[in-house]
C-alpha cells in the first residue's frame, strides 16, 4: 500500500502525454513560484495546486505544515474540484499523530502513495476511517522540505474514484513539492528578514544572518530541478531522458563598505557615527528596486541581493547604481559629510554552491575595491578568482600553521647612530610553510588579523623574542639592550590580551624596562579599548612607540593624548633625506616635539651612509635599517653582541 519506490515500468503512449503537459505545468509553476514575494508566494500556490489539481483530474490539492515541534498540523493551502466541499476551516491545529506513519515516511524523504483507501489493511484502521469520513478513495501525499529540513507535506485526494498515478507523473508531482517547498522557505525567511530578530536595530534592515538566508534560499531557487533532484535512475527503454530544467534566476550580490568610516567615528563620536549609516541606509534604500534585498552586514558593510538578472554586464550596473547611490554628501548633527564608498559585485554564474562562496567571492571583489584608497568598484572575475583561491590556500595554511614549526624569528638591531653601537633590536616574524613558501610579513600578518589567528601567532612570537632575549642577548650584550616586538592592534583589542601578554612577560622573568612593544600609526583610529590596554602595558613599565609614524593621520597633537612613549620616522621621510629640505625641515621638528614631549625617537629604514649622517645632524639619535644592519637570526644577532657590537 506504501509505496515508497515506484517501479519504473515502461510507459503507456498516454501517460508519455500526460508527463509531457505536466512538466510544462511544473516549470510554469516553478517560474511563478520564484518570481513572486511576499504575499505573492502563496497566491503562486494556490495557482499552483488548482493547475495540477485540475490537470490531474484530482479533487482535493492541498498543504499542511508542521507546527509545535512537529506534533501539531495546520491546512495551509487547499483547492477543490467544482462540487468538493472545502476542508480547510476543519483542519486547522490538528494532532499530528494522525499522519505519524506518512512523517516517517517524509523523514525518511518518502511519498506515500495509496491508491485504495478501503485496502488500507487493519493494524491502521484508524487512518483508513479517517479518510474515509472524507470519502478520500486514493492519495498522494508528499515531504515538504528546503535546507534539510522537513516543514509539511503536500497532498492530492482522489474522492470520486480510486486512482493509479504512473511513475512519471509521480516523479514531477515530487518536482513541485519542491518547488513549493523551497517557495515558502523563502516566504517564511522574508518574514522572518522583517521580523525583529533578524533585523538590525540602528537600520530596521535585515543582518548578516537574514542576508546569508536569503542568499542560500536564492540560490536553491536558481539551481537547475534537476540537479537538486537526488537519483535519477535511467528511463527505461523508449522513455525519453528528462532534460535538465534550465530555467535560472541570475542572482547578483554587491557589497558596499564606507571608505575610512573609522575616521567618521574617530572625528565626531561614535553617535554622529550612528546617524551617518542610518543616513547612509537610507539612501540606499531609495535606491532598491522591487524584489532587491538590502541588508546591513556589519558596522559600515552593506549587502544587495539582487535576482532575475542574468545580462552580462548586470554586475557593472549594480556597482554604478550602488556608487551612485551612495555619493554625494549627508547632514549629520549639522554637519555636511562628504561620503565614499567601495564596491564588490559578485555575478552568480552557477559555480557558487553555497552563500557562503558567493560570499567569499563578493568580499573578495570587495578586498580589491578597497586597495589603494578605496572609492571604486570591482566585479568578481577570473584574475580576482585566481587571487582569491590563492589567498583561501594561504588561509588554509595559516589557520592549520603549526606556528611552532613553520613561523621563526628574525631580529633587526637599532643602532645608536653617534656610537655605532647595538642598542636594541626589534622582532620581525617569518612564515613558511610547507605549502605555500616563504610569504611576507605583511601579508601574512595582515590575513592573520583577519581571521582571528593574529593572537595565537603573536604570543608564539613573543614567547620565542623573550627566550631569545633572557637566554642570549643579555648575556651578550651592554647593559643598555632591549627587545621590541610588534603588536596589532586588532590583537591589542581582544578582551584576553591583557592578562595573556602580562603572563608572556611575567614568565619570561625579563626586566619591563628592556621591552617595547610597538603598534603602526592606524591604533590612533583604534577604539577606547586598544588605546586602555595600551596604557596598561605603559603603566607596567614597557615602552609603547608608534610605527611608521608620519605615514597616516595622526598629529602630534593627537598623540599627547594617548600613552606612547616612543616614535619610529618611517622611512618614507628618511629616503634620500639629504636631498630634501623638506624632509629635513619635518624630521628637525618631529626630533623638538619629541625632545618636549618626553618621547624617544628612532628612524626607520636608514640604508646610506648620506642618510645617516643627515638623520645625526637633525638630531636623530637612534636608527635602523639595511645600511646598519638587516634582520637576522638570533644566532648572529648574539654573535654580534658578544663581539662587542
Ligand atoms: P615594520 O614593523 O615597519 O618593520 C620594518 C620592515 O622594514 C621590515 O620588513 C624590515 O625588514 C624592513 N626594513 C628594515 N630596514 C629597511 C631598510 O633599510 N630599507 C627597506 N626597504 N626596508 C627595511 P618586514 O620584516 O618584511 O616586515 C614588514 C612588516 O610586517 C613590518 O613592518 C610589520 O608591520 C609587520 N610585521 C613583521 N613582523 C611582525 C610581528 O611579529 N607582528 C606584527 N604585528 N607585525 C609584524
Ligand atoms: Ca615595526
Ligand atoms: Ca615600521
Amino acid at each position: 500500500m506504501v509505496v515508497p519506490q515506484t517501479p519504473r515500468t515502461a510507459l503507456s503512449p498516454d501517460d508519455v502525454d500526460r508527463a509531457v503537459g505536466l512538466q510544462r505545468i511544473s516549470r510554469r509553476i516553478m517560474r511563478a513560484l520564484t518570481e513572486r514575494s511576499g504575499p505573492g508566494i502563496d497566491e503562486a500556490i494556490d495557482e499552483a495546486l488548482a493547475e495540477v489539481g485540475e490537470f490531474c483530474g484530482v479533487d482535493r490539492s492541498y498543504t499542511f505544515l508542521f507546527r509545535a515541534e512537529m506534533t501539531r498540523i495546520d491546512n495551509a493551502h487547499e483547492w477543490c474540484a467544482p462540487g468538493i466541499v472545502p476542508a480547510i476551516e476543519t483542519l486547522q491545529d490538528v494532532d499530528a499523530e494522525v499522519a505519524s506513519t506518512w512523517i516517517e515516511a517524509f523523514e525518511r524523504d518518502e511519498h506515500v502513495f495509496i491508491r485504495s483507501v478501503a485496502a488500507i489493511p487493519d493494524d491502521e484502521a484508524e487512518l483508513r476511517e479517517i479518510l474515509a469520513e472524507q470519502d478520500i478513495q486514493s492519495l498522494l501525499v508528499a515531504p515538504l522540505r528546503a535546507g534539510g529540513e522537513l516543514f509539511g507535506f503536500m497532498g492530492f485526494d482522489y474522492v470520486r474514484r480510486e486512482t493509479e498515478l504512473s511513475w512519471v507523473d509521480l516523479d514531477v508531482l515530487l518536482v513541485i513539492a519542491d518547488n513549493i517547498a523551497a517557495a515558502m522557505a523563502r516566504r517564511r525567511h522574508e518574514e522572518l528578514a522583517r521580523s525583529a530578530t533578524a533585523a538590525d536595530l540602528l537600520t530596521e534592515l535585515p543582518n548578516r544572518v537574514a542576508f546569508a538566508g536569503a542568499l542560500d534560499l536564492a540560490l536553491e531557487r536558481a539551481r537547475p530541478v534537476a540537479e537538486r533532484r537526488v537519483e535519477h535512475p535511467p528511463p527505461p527503454e523508449g522513455v525519453p531522458e528528462r532534460r535538465a530544467d534550465t530555467i535560472r534566476s541570475g542572482i547578483v550580490v554587491g557589497l558596499i563598505d564606507i571608505d575610512a568610516f573609522a575616521e567618521v567615528n574617530t572625528a565626531l563620536g561614535f553617535a554622529a557615527g550612528d546617524d551617518l549609516i542610518r543616513a547612509i541606509a537610507g539612501r540606499l534604500r531609495a535606491h532598491m528596486r522591487p524584489g532587491d534585498l538590502l541588508a546591513r552586514i556589519g558596522g559600515d558593510d552593506f549587502a544587495v541581493l539582487v535576482e532575475g538578472s542574468r545580462d552580462e554586464d548586470s554586475g557593472q550596473a549594480l556597482a554604478s547604481r550602488l556608487r551612485a547611490a551612495l555619493a554625494d554628501t549627508y547632514l549629520v548633527r549639522g554637519r555636511a559629510i562628504s561620503v565614499t564608498g567601495s564596491v564588490g559585485v559578485v555575478v552568480d554564474d552557477g559555480t557558487f554552491a553555497h552563500s557562503s562562496a558567493l560570499l567569499a567571492a563578493v568580499e573578495a571583489a570587495l578586498r580589491e575595491a578597497k586597495h589603494d584608497g578605496g572609492n571604486r568598484s570591482m566585479v568578481f572575475d577570473a584574475d580576482i578568482a585566481v587571487r582569491h583561491e590563492r589567498r583561501q590556500r594561504l588561509t588554509a595554511a595559516l589557520r592549520a600553521a603549526d606556528s611552532q614549526q613553520h613561523v621563526t624569528v628574525l631580529y633587526q638591531p637599532v643602532v645608536e647612530l653617534a656610537s655605532d653601537r647595538i642598542v636594541g633590536a626589534e622582532s620581525l616574524a617569518r612564515w613558511s610553510a610547507p605549502t605555500t613558501g616563504p610569504v611576507a610579513p605583511d601579508v601574512f600578518i595582515a590575513l592573520a588579523e583577519e581571521i582571528g589567528v593574529i593572537g595565537r601567532l603573536t604570543s608564539h612570537i613573543m614567547r620565542t623574542a623573550l627566550a631569545d632575549l633572557t637566554e642570549r642577548f643579555l648575556p651578550a650584550a651592554t647593559d643598555r639592550f632591549s627587545l621590541s616586538v610588534n603588536l596589532s592592534a586588532a590583537h591589542v583589542a581582544e578582551p584576553g590580551f591583557l592578562p595573556e601578554f602580562e603572563s608572556l612577560v611575567t614568565d619570561s622573568g625579563v626586566d619591563r624596562a628592556r621591552l617595547w612593544v610597538e603598534l603602526t600609526e592606524s591604533v590612533v583610529t583604534a577604539g577606547p579599548v586598544v588605546i586602555d590596554h595600551l596604557e596598561a602595558v605603559r603603566a607596567s613599565g614597557i615602552g609603547v612607540a608608534v610605527d611608521d609614524f608620519g605615514t597616516g593621520y595622526s598629529s602630534f597633537a593627537r598623540l599627547r593624548n594617548l600613552p606612547f612613549t616612543g616614535i619610529k620616522i618611517d622611512r618614507a621621510f628618511v629616503a634620500g633625506i639629504q636631498h630634501d629640505p623638506v624632509a629635513q625641515a619635518l624630521v628637525a621638528a618631529q626630533v623638538e616635539i619629541a625632545e618636549n614631549l618626553g618621547l624617544s625617537l628612532l628612524a626607520e629604514g636608514v640604508e646610506t651612509a648620506e642618510e645617516r649622517e643627515t638623520l645625526s645632524g637633525l638630531g636623530v639619535r637612534y636608527g635602523q635599517g639595511y645600511g646598519l644592519h638587516r634582520p637576522m637570526d638570533a644566532d648572529t644577532l648574539a654573535g654580534l653582541l658578544a663581539a662587542g657590537a
